[in-house]
């Protein structure tokens, strides 16, 4: 196995059946994490680059069977921000070291493209030196090129799951892997940096789906790969299945590194909510993002997608800082930059 994790380290590369036996297996978690922290350190050096996010509206017309927003939960508190809201949230976030804001969203038809747009434009023409991400779901192919034209240079969208089997069972029919896929490759072809990525540990996610998820993000050949555990929210369908585990996620996050070396990858809220020490063993395990939490306080406990999810409670500026002391105690640091995806992998 030793063997296949050096393979991995210089080709890239696996079969599936060497990659099923890594996912599978905890012995070489160590020798996975050494490589990857090397790997990262190769092209990114010690820097962390920070995201900041803002929730602005946990409305969603989605039904999604893992999420606590879904529109079925009616016991979710539902807000949105203004657009004076969110730009107050990006004038919090810049004289703290924020150069990309993430603007994250359910499937809320009320951010039509004019609204979202103008948001967009208000936020690059009072930062032009501040990238702009949006994570609002599944849009057509023109409502993608207006954002795009209106600033917007990146998206996350994960796929979740490539095998449209396992997606049928997280997501009601009218939902399909087929065309969340469609969306991601028209982001990339209108021009966007592309995030992907899924969930580790979700309910009937077997090895093989998993290794289906790594070919399709070898595919897609995305800038950024967002994975994090899986993790139970009491108000959905899925309230009686266990969260997805720290290691297995920390051990494909590695995976990941070697697979994806210029890739930018967060180490996830979900993965510090499962674990305390999760952010900082995601770094060391090969993830270079942080993205700390830019919503008004008001709203951050109204966010939440699984159950005791962190961080909210805390005002921006003591979340930077906590992070800002987790990311050191991890061996890294913190740059203030835009952190776009280094694709000829120039140390810094
Ligand atoms: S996962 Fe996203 S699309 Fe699905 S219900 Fe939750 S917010 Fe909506």
């Amino acid at each position: 196995m030793a063997d296949t994790v050096k393979k991995l380290a210089l080709s890239r590369d696996l079969d599936d059946g060497e990659l099923s036996a890594l996912i599978a297996a905890d012995v070489h978690d160590e020798e996975l994490r050494v490589e990857a922290d090397k790997k990262r350190r190769e092209v990114y050096g010690d820097a962390v680059f920070i995201r900041g996010l803002i929730e602005f509206t946990n409305y969603c017309k989605n039904d999604c069977y893992y999420c606590g927003i879904r529109h079925g939960n009616k016991k979710a508190e539902r807000f949105r921000l203004s657009p004076d809201e969110i730009l107050a949230c990006c004038d919090e976030g810049y004289p703290l070291g924020f150069r990309t804001f993430v603007l994250q969203g359910g499937e809320d038809p009320f951010f039509d493209d004019n609204t979202l747009c103008t948001i967009v434009s208000a936020i690059r023409n009072r930062y032009p030196d501040c990238a702009v991400t949006l994570s609002v779901g599944e849009r057509s192919h023109g409502s993608y090129l207006e954002l795009f034209r209106a600033g917007a240079e990146r998206y996350l969208l994960r796929h979740e799951t490539a095998d449209p089997v396992h997606y049928g069972k997280l997501h009601p029919a009218v939902m399909s892997a087929e065309n969340r896929k469609k969306c991601l490759f028209d982001l990339k072809e209108i021009g966007y940096q592309v995030g992907s990525g899924f969930m580790v540990g979700t309910p009937y996610q077997t090895v093989g789906n998993i290794v289906s998820d790594l070919r399709f993000l070898q595919e897609l050949d995305p800038d950024m790969i967002g994975i994090g555990p899986f993790v139970t929210h009491s108000e959905t369908p899925f309230a009686g299945f266990e969260s997805g585990s720290a290691e297995l996620t920390l051990r494909l996050l590695s995976i990941l590194r070697l697979m994806f070396p210029h890739a930018l990858i967060p180490a996830t809220t979900s993965l510090g909510t499962v674990s305390p020490t999760g952010r900082e063993d995601g770094l060391r395990s090969g993830a270079n993002v942080v993205m700390p939490n830019l919503s008004p306080v008001r709203v951050r406990n109204k966010y939440l997608l699984y159950d005791g999810k962190i961080c909210t409670g805390e005002e921006s500026a003591q979340c930077v800082a906590c992070l800002d002391a987790r990311v050191r105690s991890a061996g890294y640091r913190i740059a203030v930059d835009r952190g776009d995806v280094r694709k000829d992998g120039a140390p810094k």
